[in-house]
């Protein structure tokens, strides 16, 4: 038997305080990954800080050129929301495509970006649109949050309270999924930003990555024959019972293609 305790504070700042406390004390979500990992001992956090009682946490707001997702925000909640629909549908189709419809209403956005899975969708759409990830403490941009596998930024005890993401001029998300968790096999998504061409790649190695020589040559020309010739290396992908390198290289040059013949 595993014994925790059970906390369900009512904001941000009593939360950080129950989980500043306890050194093993953890944020719950939706509980979609933490709940099983705790059922299989992978996880044995000595207390649940349940952040489903924050107001402050759920919501979307639209602020000038931005789009705030609030961290406790469940995807199906992004995939119906009219103003992520109008500003950054992308971001909508990705959430309406995660998992299965229990996922999806009880899964959030905190979640799965602080859990980080290397297949998560989420990842790519954050790391893509150069979004800033707001938490109790401190912003970090998309670019210094995904650290390794299952690995962010986030310090020990820090929350995630939402993530801004910038209205691009165009994005697109395509995923291959595995038949059987829907999980990414390999996602790409590629977005025009006020930055520039940015184009994140997730299911393919240990950490969701930005595939820099893609975005050179789209930045010289954005179209799907810009990219006839793109032999993605297998260099460092993953290789399991699912695909291996050679596989995703290829997934990742088909799912780009795809994703920019949809912008162009
Ligand atoms: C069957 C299945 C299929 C799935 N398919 C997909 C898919 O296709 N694409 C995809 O992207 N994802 C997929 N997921 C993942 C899912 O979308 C959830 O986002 C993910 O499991 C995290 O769940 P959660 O939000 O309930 O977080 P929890 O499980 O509650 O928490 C996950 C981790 O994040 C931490 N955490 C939670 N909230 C915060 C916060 N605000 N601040 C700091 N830390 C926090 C927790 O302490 C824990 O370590 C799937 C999951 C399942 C079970």
């Amino acid at each position: 038997m595993l014994n925790f305790e059970y906390l369900r504070p009512s904001t941000v700042t009593e939360a950080g305080a129950m989980l500043g406390k306890m050194s093993e004390a953890r944020p719950l979500a939706g509980g979609m990954t933490l709940i099983p990992a705790m059922k299989l001992r992978l996880a044995a956090p000595t207390a649940l800080v349940d952040l489903a009682g924050v107001p402050e946490l759920n919501g979307i707001k639209v602020d000038g050129k931005t789009v705030i997702v609030g961290a406790m925000t469940k995807h199906a909640d992004v995939a119906a929301s009219a103003d992520v629909r109008r500003l950054i549908p992308a971001l909508a189709d990705l959430a309406g495509g995660i998992g299965d419809a229990q996922v999806r209403n009880k899964g959030t956005l905190g979640g799965s970006i602080a859990n980080n899975d290397p297949a998560a969708c989420y990842p790519a759409a954050v790391l893509a649109l150069g979004a800033t990830v707001t938490t109790n403490r401190r912003k970090i941009a998309a670019d210094s949050f995904f650290t390794g596998m299952f690995e962010t930024a986030l310090e020990p005890g820090e929350i995630v309270t939402g993530v801004t993401f910038p209205v691009p001029a165009a994005a697109a998300y395509e995923k291959f999924r595995s038949p059987a968790s829907r999980y990414a096999l390999v996602g790409v998504f590629v977005a025009k930003t006020t930055g520039g061409v940015r184009v994140a790649v997730t299911g393919a190695a240990t950490c969701v990555f930005r595939a820099s020589a893609i975005e050179s040559i789209l930045a010289e020309k954005f179209s799907a024959e810009a990219l006839a010739s793109l032999r993605f290396p297998a260099d460092g992908l993953n290789s399991d019972l699912h695909g291996d390198a050679q596989y995703r290289a290829q997934l990742v040059g088909v799912l780009t293609k795809r994703a920019v013949a949809k912008l162009s």
